[in-house]
């Protein structure tokens, strides 16, 4: 654990020091899933197991899985002939699953489900001659690689006022879809200035942003509405987390700050603060959390309410290519012989 403690000073000028948490908040089930593929398949191939990309958008995940073993590489031909890699939650596109597999690679897809869901849609308006407009912020690998199951049908769509410049060829015969991990008024926000020009426009059959996000957003309303500060921990290219210290800011926090690290925290953010909001991204361990509790409590924020708007039971099997392989070893036990697919 890192120390946090011991470095933020109580302010006695302040009264009724309060931290409100919000939940839900940290990890979600596609999240949990990735992080844990990337472990199971190093007990059961050895390091090292590359990994293509950040297998979820947190340093600190990213930084404990290299000590035990996984290699970050940007892409496929990064990787040595053969080796197993692991594809990040945030999905690849079909040229990347055809990259690793000329390579020879033992590829484990751990996309998270509702992003491969995403990737369904698109394939299916793709085939159905729909023109795409996928709400999103270009260059992020999510997007990426939705767009490339349909590089011909795929506008991206960066922003509201990107609504109001994209051109289509048939406006009768387009749909929006969208990143999963968008603010979902701003989504919104877009949809309705695309609508107002395109009035056919499809919608996706459903939700595109995931309930992770969404619970983690409508949890920091509440609590932003309460909040002189709102400290969001989670990583900067992290897109859920980001938008959270928007949201907050947009309902009422006087101040939001993303930290990836409670030592982060500044001295100054709490002048004068009586209540603060704490919330962490999808690919937050909750580990971090209670370290920004621990330096708020040597501050002196020691009355800590957990502000609860939803239950999350989500739970994701492994990707098939490691329940393949967990099957393979149990047939080769009960059969008595050496087990089968373990690859390196
Ligand atoms: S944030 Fe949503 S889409 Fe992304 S990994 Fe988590 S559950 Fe899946």
């Amino acid at each position: 654990m890192r120390a946090a403690s011991g470095r933020l000073q109580d302010n006695p000028v302040v009264g009724q020091k309060r931290v409100l948490l919000a939940a839900p908040r940290g990890y979600c089930a596609g999240v949990d899933r990735a992080v844990v593929a990337v472990e199971k398949a190093l007990e059961r191939y050895g390091a090292p197991v590359y990994v293509r990309k950040q297998i979820v958008h947190n340093i600190h995940v990213v930084t404990e899985l290299e000590d035990k073993g996984a290699i970050f590489v940007e892409e496929v031909d990064e990787v040595p002939e053969g080796a197993h890699v692991v594809f990040s939650a945030h999905g690849v596109s079909p040229a990347v699953v055809n990259a690793a597999s000329d390579r020879g690679l033992h590829a484990i897809d751990a996309t998270c489900p509702l992003v491969t869901k995403v990737h369904r849609e698109a394939v299916r308006f793709a085939r159905d001659d729909f023109e795409i407009l996928l709400i999103g912020h270009e260059g992020h690998e999510e997007v990426e690689g939705t767009a490339g199951e349909a590089p011909d049908h795929v506008t991206i769509v960066n922003s509201p006022d990107d609504a109001d410049r994209v051109q289509v060829k048939d406006p009768s015969k387009v749909v929006w879809l969208s990143q999963t991990t968008l603010s979902v008024d701003e989504t919104m926000e877009t949809v309705n200035r695309l609508r107002s020009r395109f009035p056919e426009l499809h919608n996706p059959p459903s939700d595109d942003i995931c309930y992770a996000t969404q619970n983690r957003q409508v949890a920091i309303k509440k609590v932003a509405a309460a909040a002189d500060l709102v400290i969001v921990v989670g990583s900067s290219n992290s897109s859920n987390s980001v938008r959270l210290v928007e949201v907050a800011l947009e309902y009422g926090a006087k101040a939001a700050y993303r930290v990836d690290y409670a030592e982060e925290v500044q001295q100054e953010w709490l002048d004068g603060v009586e209540t603060v909001g704490v919330t962490s991204g999808a690919s937050v361990p909750e580990v971090l959390v209670r370290e920004v509790l621990a330096a708020l409590d040597d501050a002196g924020y020691r009355d800590v309410e957990e502000i609860k708007t939803a239950e999350e039971d989500l739970m994701f099997s492994l990707p098939k290519e490691l329940r393949q392989d967990a099957a393979g070893q149990r047939d080769a036990r009960a059969l008595g012989g050496r087990p089968s697919g373990g690859g390196a």
